[in-house]
């Protein structure tokens, strides 16, 4: 059985529709497939049928939040699409990427990149609005060669794009999650490049905070960091949890479905589903 649990569409900053997306785990053989757009829940109510397929699709949602100053961001799954305090927080979110995008527009334009926001708001479109698109324009006005330019000089930790302090707790984002019926999962635990110290400390506190899981395979990576997360998992209780991370076809991400096995010594996150 393939879990791919964390999956994006263009309803946030993924480059296929929905429909190509599940197109695409059918035709890889996902058997089990989570999207989890950022701040979004868009994709779920533009989905094709699959029944009479063999692929299941797990609603879900990747929250942005705040954890000691740094950006965490928190995969929901199964949860209540229709529940109140999922679309309050949504709600949230999206007010906070607005602000964030203009606060983010004031700052490039401080450093030399001319009025941003207005073709930034049109290549998002209807998309949850965020550092990509401001990527993708950079790229194509000429400022950076190509996206990990734009982050590297614009967008990334401490550049000046880099506007985090807007995002809400991660305790409040785990217990939105909590209170709408889902999973909570710390995403990409290794992508927050902490010292083992800190990375304990957060995996503590999202413990504390009531979370769920761990993301243990995050696409593709190291075998050493799959057994340390492991190690996390194990320690703190947690399930497990596994995902490509799955931006678009052709990019540095990693494919549907495409990663290593959970480890033997931790307990996959669906165990406890149906
Ligand atoms: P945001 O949600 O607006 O903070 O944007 C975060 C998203 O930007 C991540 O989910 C990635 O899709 C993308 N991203 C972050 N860092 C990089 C990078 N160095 N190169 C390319 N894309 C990145
Ligand atoms: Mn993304
Ligand atoms: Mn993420
Ligand atoms: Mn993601």
């Amino acid at each position: 059985m393939i879990h791919d649990l964390h999956t994006h569409t263009n309803a946030s900053d993924g480059t296929l529709t929905p429909d190509a997306l599940v197109q695409r785990a059918i035709d890889l053989g996902i058997d089990v497939l989570a999207i989890t757009d950022h701040d979004t829940i868009a994709a779920h109510h533009s989905l094709p049928d699959v029944s009479g397929t063999s692929l299941r699709i797990v609603p879900g949602i990747e929250f942005s939040s705040r954890w000691m100053k740094i950006g965490v961001h928190l995969v929901g799954l199964n949860v209540d699409l229709g529940h109140a305090t999922l679309l309050e927080g949504i709600e949230r979110q999206r007010e906070a990427r607005l602000e964030r995008a203009s606060r983010i527009g004031a700052r490039l334009q401080k450093v030399g990149v001319a009025d941003p926001l207005p073709h930034v708001t049109a290549i998002a479109g209807d998309a949850t609005i965020g550092r990509p698109h401001f990527a993708k324009y950079l790229v194509e006005a000429g400022y950076v060669k190509d996206f990990s330019a734009a982050f590297r000089k614009y967008l990334g930790a401490g550049k000046p794009g880099d506007v985090r302090d807007i995002w809400p707790s991660l305790a409040e984002v785990v217990a939105w999650i909590r209170a709408c019926g889902g999973t909570a999962v710390l995403a990409h635990p290794a992508h927050y490049k902490l010292t083992a110290t800190r990375l304990r400390a957060l995996v503590h506190d999202f413990t504390d905070a009531g979370g769920h899981a761990i993301e243990v395979v995050s696409g593709r990576q190291h075998a050493s960091v799959t057994a340390k997360l492991a190690e996390l998992s194990v320690d703190h209780g947690l399930a497990a949890s596994c995902g490509s991370d799955f931006h678009g076809p052709g990019s540095d991400w990693s494919e549907l479905g495409r990663f290593a096995a959970l480890p033997a010594n931790v307990t996959p996150v669906w165990e406890s589903w149906d």
